[in-house]
């Protein structure tokens, strides 16, 4: 049996070595390395997937964030509502730009911001509400949108574990996640489902002037070069990353397709087992499984993680604490906010090894330890 990885970049690169090579030659040969054609030719290429009018390339998932949370001119002080349980980036940038993280509980189910709890947290100071789309599932949307919408407030989907992923709003419209708030975020680290082979990020959106402006701003604020209008960032998808994304995009639905297959095969093996819950898959959307997350309820989630390691199994907790819980964000206050479903969550979930490449042989001895371990 193959070795199991969390996430198995090696394999995944063997299908695809001989276009990957030929395309990081290329921008060698050319020397064009900062914003050389293959960096054009993504971002054009990524517009089209997503459905989106503007994709604008920056170095990184936070990043993405940063800028996104810049262009819409935040004063210090402002509030930004997002959910507590998420990967730190989505929190950390709000902090750094001296606004305000105004955390809210997620729904028990899909693991997402819940409606019900952003509209009760909104308050005249709330300028962004950044819904994240965890694991590979999307935040309910449409019911987020309608929320935004009726107080003005701008929204920024955080896009990094979802790309890809299809929202089906109720009167039968389909966008892909990413494509539906004001500004979408993304991450291409090497681990994402379309990752590239270092640090790469992106942002997109309808809006032409927020874009131009967000363009502006990932290039220390000039879009004249030695003008600069506004204080931004340097922030570049670099050539050799777009080349390799110019591969992996086309084959991204098969990879998401290699991962919901995965996933249902989980899902099998696991059906009704009396401690463990499965990752629900909210039927208004397509859910792209970055991580497959169990919940382990009646028995010790943190001795399963050990007993998987030692049968050479990896797991991880995605994330062991949550950000509301964070010394970073001592200074607001936020650990004396009451989130019991996002501790709930916290101390009960457990990803399993999730990626493109998993086989029937490594599946089925991934899901037969898991069930000896409970009793
Ligand atoms: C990975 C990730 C980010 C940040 O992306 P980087 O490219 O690592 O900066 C932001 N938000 C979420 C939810 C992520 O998973």
């Amino acid at each position: 049996m193959h070795p199991i990885q969390m996430v198995d970049l090696k394999r995944q690169y063997a299908h695809i070595k001989e276009s990957v090579d030929a395309a990081i030659h290329e921008v060698i040969d050319n020397t064009a390395f900062i914003n050389g054609k293959a960096v054009q030719d993504f971002s054009g290429a990524l517009a089209g997937y997503l459905g989106s009018k503007h994709v604008i390339p920056c170095a990184n998932g936070t990043d993405a964030l940063q800028i996104a949370m810049m262009a819409l001119d935040l004063q210090p002080g402002d509030e930004v509502i997002t959910p507590s349980f998420t990967y730190i980036a989505t929190v950390e940038v709000v902090a750094l730009l001296r606004l305000k993280p105004v955390f809210v509980e997620v729904d028990k189910a899909s693991f997402c911001m819940d409606p019900v709890a952003l509209e009760k947290a909104i308050t005249p100071k709330t300028k962004a509400i950044v819904p994240v789309h965890l694991y590979g599932q999307a935040a309910d949307m449409e019911k987020i949108m309608a929320i935004a919408q009726k107080h003005h407030i701008p929204v920024i989907e955080d896009n990094a574990q979802a790309i890809g992923g299809d929202y089906y709003f109720s009167d039968g419209s389909v966008k892909k996640t990413g494509s539906i708030g004001t500004i979408g975020c993304t991450s291409f680290f090497p681990s994402k489902n379309l990752g590239c082979y270092g640090d790469g990020g992106a942002i997109c959106t309808n809006d032409d002037a927020l874009a131009a402006k967000m363009r502006m701003i990932a290039n220390h604020g000039q879009s004249i070069r030695y003008y600069h209008d506004i204080v931004g960032c340097n922030s570049r998808l670099d050539s050799i990353q777009a080349a390799v994304l110019n591969v992996k995009l086309p084959k991204l639905d098969g990879y998401i397709a290699a991962r919901r297959a995965a996933a249902d095969y989980y899902d099998k093996a696991f059906a009704g087992h009396p401690n463990l819950v499965t990752p629900f898959r909210r039927p208004n959307n397509k859910h792209v499984f970055h991580q497959y997350t169990l919940l382990v309820e009646g028995a010790d989630r943190d001795a399963l993680h050990q007993y998987l390691a030692d049968k050479k199994i990896p797991s991880m907790i995605y994330y062991p604490v949550p950000a509301h819980r964070q010394k970073m964000f001592a200074a607001f206050g936020s650990d004396q906010q009451v989130l019991p479903v996002t501790d709930w969550l916290t101390s009960r979930v457990i990803s399993l090894p999730m990626h493109t490449e998993l086989d029937q042989e490594q599946l089925a001895y991934i899901t037969e330890t898991v069930l000896s371990f409970l009793p």
